[in-house]
């Protein structure tokens, strides 16, 4: 865990940011406690890039194992890691990573019940590959306060959306409810590698600037095959984040 002052040794790996941030922007991503939903493709790129800048403490939850499909565009894993945990297997990953932070591995998949476990997050980050869970995130992140980032990627189009409570447009005012087995799955349209990473580390980026600059505003990016535009968004009338929502 990382301690203050740093370390002379965490003062060296942090150096980069230090100059852009000072010693106060890295206390504020070491004492922050950021929870990831889904160590997937997203979670593959969103997590190292977490550790790697000094997050103090790494919530992990998912409930799935590392499958052969998987190891072309989660990187996290290894081919001799087929059948295990990933939340475990991410957890030890990051450690390895930045031995400085605090990581925990919930071998399962986060659902309403867990919701208490947020109570102390600085920020979330949605990047399982379920709407649903989108969705109640999102309706958490209303309810508790917390900043939450929330990303999706397909085979040509990904987004990820800032969401700051009460004040921003939420998930709900772009997205509709609609059967999961609607949804485009890797596993049936199929995925590049590099188009997940792309998106995890752009939403990454995004978290790491907002842990940094607690003023910084929601924002939705929209990906299409090699490029990402940033849309302005509005919030929608009746939606449960607006003042006019049916009560
Ligand atoms: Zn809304």
């Amino acid at each position: 865990m990382s301690q203050y002052p740093f370390r002379k040794e965490e003062l060296e790996r942090y150096s980069r940011q230090i100059l852009l941030y000072g010693r106060a922007g890295q206390e504020r991503l070491a004492r922050a406690h950021v929870a990831v939903i889904g160590a997937g493709g997203l979670g593959s790129a969103f997590l190292p890039i977490l550790a790697a800048s000094g997050v103090g403490k790494i919530s992990i939850w998912d409930g799935d194992t590392v499958e052969r499909s998987n190891l072309g565009r989660q990187f996290l894993y290894l081919e001799n890691e087929v059948g295990l945990q990933k939340a475990e297997l991410a957890a030890q990953r990051l450690r390895a990573l930045n031995p400085h932070i605090h990581v925990i591995a919930h071998a399962e998949h986060f659902t309403a019940a867990q919701a208490e476990s947020l109570r102390d997050a600085t920020l979330v980050f949605e990047g399982s590959d379920s709407l649903n869970t989108k969705f109640l995130l999102n309706d958490l992140a209303l309810k508790q306060g917390f900043p939450l980032v929330i990303s999706a990627v397909g085979n040509a189009q990904g987004h990820t959306m800032l969401i700051c409570g009460q004040q921003t447009p939420c998930y709900r005012c772009l997205f509709e409810p609609i059967d999961e087995n609607e949804i485009p799955r890797c596993a049936t349209e199929g995925i590049l590698s590099a188009f997940p990473a792309f998106v995890g580390a752009q939403a990454a980026h995004v978290a790491v600037r907002k842990l940094l600059e607690p003023e910084l505003s929601g924002g939705l990016w929209i990906f299409e095959k090699s490029h990402c535009r940033s849309v302005s968004v509005k919030k929608r009338h009746g939606c449960i984040c607006s003042d006019d929502a049916p009560q």
